[in-house]
């Protein structure tokens, strides 16, 4: 609010993509198209040169075990609890308080319960035009085994639905999808998570 496009006075935040697996380059790409600096994350000790976080899609529980090395989980639970951060699919797997089908760890930042592969498999991955409260109408939606949030705390606000459930959330610093921005030609959610990142760094 207030903060125009003023991209000559403060350096523009780094952006970290989380790329210890999964569809981080999408992400990256993305984000260089809408003039964000990026840097590929691949160690924790990276966590302290960004401003701000995505974690992408990919196989939560694969990220778990990369995570489960020279205090990544902790360092990254730390900088999620503080710093702007955006999980797309596996990325909001990693992000929820909790994970069901199968029950499993994660950072526990947002206040959401996800179901694990609830959309089906590879092969029933969907394309759809979804309601959304972003300005603009319809937001596309691709979905890869896509999990599904069945609850969200008082503080989450559902910014798109599939079905009634909450495809797309925030809370505070924290944003969520479940589908995959980054393989859409619409630039909205990332624009979003852009200007929280901008909000964050002028607070
Ligand atoms: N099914 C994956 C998981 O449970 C998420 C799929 C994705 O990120 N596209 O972690």
């Amino acid at each position: 609010m207030g903060a125009g496009p003023d991209k000559l006075e403060t350096p523009s935040p780094l952006i970290g993509v989380l790329a210890l697996q999964g569809a981080f380059e999408a992400h990256a790409t993305r984000l260089r198209e809408l003039d964000a600096r990026t840097l590929l994350v691949r160690t924790p000790s990276q966590l302290s040169d960004i401003d701000a976080l995505v974690i992408p899609g990919g196989e939560s529980t694969t990220f778990l075990k990369h995570l489960d090395r020279g205090g990544f989980f902790d360092l990254l639970k730390t900088f999620v609890e503080q710093k702007p951060t955006f999980g797309t699919c596996a990325g909001a797997i990693l992000l929820a308080a909790n994970v069901v089908h199968p029950h499993q760890q994660s950072l526990a930042a947002l206040d959401i319960t996800i179901e694990r592969n609830f959309y089906g498999r590879q092969n029933d991955s969907r394309i759809l035009q979804t309601p959304t409260t972003l300005p603009g109408g319809p937001l596309e939606t691709v979905y890869i085994r896509a999990p599904r949030i069945t609850l969200t705390g008082p503080g989450v606000e559902t910014l798109a639905t599939r079905d009634g459930d909450a495809t797309l959330v925030r809370q505070g610093h924290l944003l969520a999808a479940t589908f995959h921005p980054e393989l859409s030609p619409d630039t909205r959610v990332h624009k979003l998570f852009l200007q929280m990142v901008r909000d964050a760094s002028t607070t």
